[in-house]
């Protein structure tokens, strides 16, 4: 949905990146490629991916622009996913430009796939931590989920971040009913026994094949339950960082579990995130199809102030929630591998 006629006459042109809710932005997801060596279930289709041609991408100069601006507009903590961040060719070399800008948190989403060969890397080239993408424990299901690679590889890898020194490791957990759920206290124990905080996701309409429905949520409260009766949690006080997960630990110190409900309890009302797909559209929200080009900007000769007040213009156009509970809510035309989540 596109803003009315009139919704920016009263934008700031100064201070932070604010939306017309008040909320401050300072969280910014940047999308470094749309290809990924997975075919996840609840992402990507099984085959007849088409990609963005390479000279659709936006270039590592474009990347380090736009982090740059994002940062003299107050933005703090940058988050490189994709697709899978660690296929782009270069990867750490941009990882090195970015941490240049110098920000307070930078992280990478990764499906751990190539993570054990560039861990040191990428640790060297400034990166804080890695959240790794882990939705079975189990080898012959985590090969029926994401189609491809190998869950002994992604463990390894995990090892090898810690190793390099990007702690804490985060395991984000996609739930599907009926597909893994069974696993929720197997991740829990993973946790105690690993010291890695496990993030539970809501499976959230952005799939490629269209497969979702809401019977296969499974709800970050039922998760919570389901351990808390077997393991006593209690919550970890929410820091200024307006993570989305609702984090707690287990009362004996082992571990530690979040729940990200997108879907039955959406945070909407504290999101402060910003995103770029790789093809360099911007997007305020991860269901939002309103998609300015700051890649046309750039490359129609765009100035850093251009680019700032099309960050601006995309903070403010802000709805106040991604809406999924609406009846006439519409999934968004790409999924989200295209998007960057
Ligand atoms: N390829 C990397 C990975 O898998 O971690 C980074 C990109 S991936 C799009 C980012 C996160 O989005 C992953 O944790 C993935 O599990 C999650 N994700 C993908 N599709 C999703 C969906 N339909 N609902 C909820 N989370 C999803
Ligand atoms: Fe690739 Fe990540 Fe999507 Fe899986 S979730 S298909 S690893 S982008």
């Amino acid at each position: 949905m596109t803003p009315d006629a009139g919704w920016f006459d009263a934008m700031p042109t100064q201070g932070p990146l604010v939306d017309t809710f008040g909320r401050v932005h300072s969280d910014l997801r940047l999308s470094v490629t749309d290809r990924c060596n997975l075919r996840c279930s609840y992402c990507m289709p099984e085959e007849g991916v088409r990609f963005r041609p390479r000279d659709e991408i936006l270039s590592f100069e474009e990347l380090t622009v736009v982090a740059r601006v994002a940062k003299s507009l107050g933005v703090t903590s940058v988050r490189l996913t994709g697709g899978e961040p660690l296929v782009r060719k270069g990867i750490v070399d941009l990882l090195s430009q970015v941490a240049e800008i110098g920000f307070a948190d930078l992280a990478l989403t990764t499906n751990g796939t190539e993570l054990g060969r560039l861990a040191n890397g990428l640790a060297g080239a400034g990166l804080n931590r890695v959240n790794v993408s882990c939705d079975s424990l189990r080898p012959e299901r985590f090969a029926q989920i994401r189609r491809r690679g190998e869950l002994g590889v992604v463990l390894d890898a995990m090892d090898a971040a810690e190793g390099a020194g990007l702690r804490p490791v985060k395991v984000n957990v996609v739930l599907i009913a009926g597909l893994n759920d069974d696993e929720v206290l197997d991740f829990a124990a993973f946790s105690r026994a690993t010291g890695r905080p496990v993030r539970f996701i809501e499976y959230m309409p952005l799939d490629a094949d269209g497969l979702w429905r809401r019977e296969l949520v499974v709800a970050g409260r039922d998760v919570l339950a389901r351990i808390s009766s077997r393991w006593p949690l209690e919550p970890v006080p929410a820091g200024a960082d307006a993570a989305p997960a609702e984090r707690y630990r287990f009362t004996d110190g082992h571990g530690e579990v979040g729940v990200v409900t997108s879907v039955t309890r959406p945070f909407c009302r504290t999101c402060n995130r910003l995103r770029i797909t790789a093809d360099g559209a911007l997007r305020n929200c991860l269901f939002s199809d309103d998609e300015p080009s700051v890649r046309d900007v750039l490359r129609g000769g765009g100035s850093d102030e251009d680019v700032a007040v099309m960050l601006r213009r995309a903070v403010w156009g802000k709805r106040p929630g991604h809406g999924i509970d609406d009846p006439d809510f519409l999934r968004p035309r790409r999924s989200m591998s295209m998007i960057g989540g």
